[in-house]
């Protein structure tokens, strides 16, 4: 049984439609997906049907944009109710905050003369899309500017780029997993230790979340160092929290294959376990009657 437990679609910033995800996931062989977008639960509909479909089990989750100083932190949450009052609330600020923060980027490289404009990233969005960077990027893939979203990445939208600006009015890290917790659901700490792409926060701040309840870290990513993987599994088994593994797949706007890392049934099996006896405020071991 092959578990990917971080995967984009189109209703943020994956190339793949729900239906194309659970097509990648039968020919990948995995049998259970979880669909974590960022900061939006738009497709959980769409991939939860076409999983039945195909005879795949979708996991529902979301990916959870969150800052701190100068850090970006990724935030997955797990069978949570997308109606919570409190996660409602900050994923429309920060959806909100993601459309003003991409139409400052692109405005900047527009005056630089950049063949970019804000219908042209509109038009590699899907209608309601989590807008991000990548949108930047294939804007300026389709205007010649690039080769690929890789190229952007490294250059024009890098977080060393004059024109990159954080997005603002996200929580920070603790607030993220209160509110998928408060939501009922199970918080895992995406790629922790992601130092290619920008500051990485410590591991002072990653225990501070697992005060605060996180159940998990994705240590098996490939943003991560064999350094990075064992200094993480040596935190979560200091403080026994699980540790999972996913591709964090985005279809063709990434190189990431789906399942070329993944969670062991018996890890998937705690944080499902983990979360009802949180619900049910009960020890996660069976009771006698
Ligand atoms: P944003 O949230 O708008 O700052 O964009 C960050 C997102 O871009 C990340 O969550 C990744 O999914 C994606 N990303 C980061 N680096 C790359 C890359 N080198 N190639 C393609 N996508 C990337
Ligand atoms: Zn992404
Ligand atoms: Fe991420
Ligand atoms: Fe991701």
């Amino acid at each position: 049984m092959r578990i990917d437990l971080h995967a984009h679609t189109d209703a943020s910033d994956g190339h793949s439609t729900p239906e194309q995800l659970m097509w990648d996931a039968v020919a990948a062989d995995v049998q259970v997906v979880a669909v974590t977008d960022h900061d939006t639960t738009a497709a959980w509909e769409a991939v939860g049907e076409a999983g039945m479909r195909h005879g795949v089990t979708v996991v529902p989750g979301i990916e959870v944009t969150a800052r701190e100083a100068d850090a970006t932190v990724h935030v997955l949450g797990y069978l949570l109710d997308p109606r919570h009052p409190a996660l409602a609330a900050a994923l429309g600020t920060s959806r909100e905050a993601r459309v003003e923060r991409a139409r400052r980027m692109v405005a900047a490289m527009e005056r630089d003369g950049l063949p970019v404009s804000w219908a042209a990233v509109t038009a590699e969005l899907r209608p309601g899309a989590t807008v991000g960077r990548p949108h930047l990027a294939d804007a300026l893939v389709r205007a010649g500017a690039v080769a690929d979203r890789t190229e952007a990445f490294a250059g024009l939208l890098s977080q060393s780029s004059p024109y990159y600006e954080p997005t603002p009015r996200t929580p920070d890290p603790v607030e993220a997993v209160r509110i998928i917790l408060a939501a009922g659901g199970v918080a895992v700490m995406a790629h922790p230790l992601a130092a290619e792409r920008g500051p990485v926060v410590g591991l002072d701040v990653m225990e501070r979340m697992i005060d605060a309840g996180l159940a998990g870290l994705e240590a098996h990513h490939r943003d991560h160092q064999p350094d990075d993987v064992r200094r993480l599994v040596q935190l979560a088994e200091r403080r026994n929290i699980l540790v999972t593994g996913a591709s964090d797949y985005h279809g063709t706007g990434k190189p990431n294959r789906m399942g070329e890392n993944s969670t062991l049934p018996e890890v998937y099996d705690a944080l499902v376990r983990g979360r009802e006896a949180r619900l049910l405020g009960a020890p996660p071991s069976p009771r006698p009657a």
